[in-house]
């Protein structure tokens, strides 16, 4: 007799909701910390070029040499390190779990931080131990310390600035973590772009440290290249588990050439950067509005309705992403991308609208 799902799909997946991507066509997208601008017209037609003579009845270079010779340069990776590279950093989330995903094993992050932590260690079979963040959203060090000696987590997951709360933890706290840890330590620096600290220079100091960067925050979001950099004696098990051809040509061909534009995608990230300072400031003088602090590209605020602002702002065409209901720590708080100019001002003016 044939079986029902019930009986064939795992009950952790049955009992997942996925991950909800908001129809927003025709919307201003203030959701999903996207960069707001396209490149140049030299650069789109160079672009052009390169996919007209892509050799799309090949296989890509599984290796992907010459981009990873590109990123290493660009992203200043040591050159004693290992380069894995992802379609997204999400699928390199998934490879250090599918590599990890004993019976039992755990991984541990912070709470509130990147939901994709939880919901791949869901999918992999790993419990996923979350250590709250202090009301004020720094890490709370001595917590995490009690729950990786209770825990012993195969991974420690830590967004360096955090999302959704933006802040960069304080570094001795992420150093005394990477020394307490007994399995790998990944310092996630997708917003590396907007905050100018990072871990790529620490590897000397700490064998079981990784450092995750994506090109998604900082203007090829479509492009899906994300990269983890590491001590070969991790990353060489870990690329066991990573599908053979999963960087496509055509993403190989645009980001080596995309990258030669290393000082436009700075200028967009220091544009953003300049926004994102007055965009805090409007907040902050706006009433019933309580931003954080923020070193990426977006910023989260409280408010005292915030269903009825995030409809109000909905219904004027601004989608932003609601975080109320998302974890107890985010309780009326919603979250902005900072976009352009433009999209700021009529961001502000909805908010101002919704709130009146
Ligand atoms: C956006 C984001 C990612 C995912 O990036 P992709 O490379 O687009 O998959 C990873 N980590 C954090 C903390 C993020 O906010």
């Amino acid at each position: 007799m044939a079986q029902k799902p019930e009986d064939i799909i795992r009950d952790e997946v049955r009992a997942l909701t996925g991950y909800h991507v908001p129809d927003s066509a025709g919307m201003v997208k203030l959701d999903a910390m996207e960069n707001p601008y396209r490149l140049p017209q030299d650069v789109r037609g160079q672009i052009a070029a390169l996919v007209a003579h892509a050799e799309i009845n090949r296989y890509p270079d599984a290796a992907a040499t010459r981009l990873k010779t590109v990123l290493r340069a660009t992203l200043n990776i040591p050159a004693d390190t290992t380069v894995l590279l992802g379609n997204g950093s999400d699928e390199i989330i998934q490879m250090l779990m599918l590599a990890t995903a004993r019976p039992g094993a755990v991984v541990l992050g912070v709470e509130p931080s990147f939901v994709m932590f939880r919901l791949v260690a869901t999918f992999c079979g790993m419990r996923y131990v979350g250590v709250p963040l202090q009301p004020d959203f720094s890490m709370d060090a001595d917590a995490m310390i009690a729950a990786i000696e209770e825990h012993r987590p195969a991974l420690v997951f830590i967004a360096y600035p955090n999302n959704p709360t933006g802040n960069l933890f304080e570094a001795v706290q992420i150093d005394r973590v990477l020394q307490a840890a007994p399995g790998m330590v990944v310092v996630d620096e997708a917003y590396h772009a907007f905050a100018g600290r990072t871990y790529m220079n620490r590897f000397g100091d700490y064998p079981n440290l990784l450092v995750m960067r994506t090109l998604s925050k900082s203007g090829l979001a479509g492009l899906r290249l994300g990269l983890l950099a590491g001590h070969s004696e991790w990353l060489r098990h870990v690329d066991k588990v990573r599908l053979p051809y999963n960087v496509s040509v055509l993403t190989q061909l645009v980001a080596e050439q995309v990258l030669q534009h290393q000082v436009l995608l700075d200028d967009q990230a220091a544009t953003i950067k300049s926004e994102r300072t007055r965009l805090h400031k409007e907040l902050k003088r706006t009433p019933g509005i309580m931003p954080f602090p923020s070193d990426a590209n977006f910023i989260l605020f409280r408010t005292a309705a915030a269903e009825r602002i995030f409809d109000g702002l909905k219904h004027r065409g601004i989608l932003v992403k609601n975080l109320h209901g998302a974890h107890s720590a985010l309780a009326g708080c919603l979250r902005v991308t900072v976009g352009t100019a433009e999209e700021n001002d009529t961001f502000l003016d909805a908010l101002r609208a919704s709130l009146a």
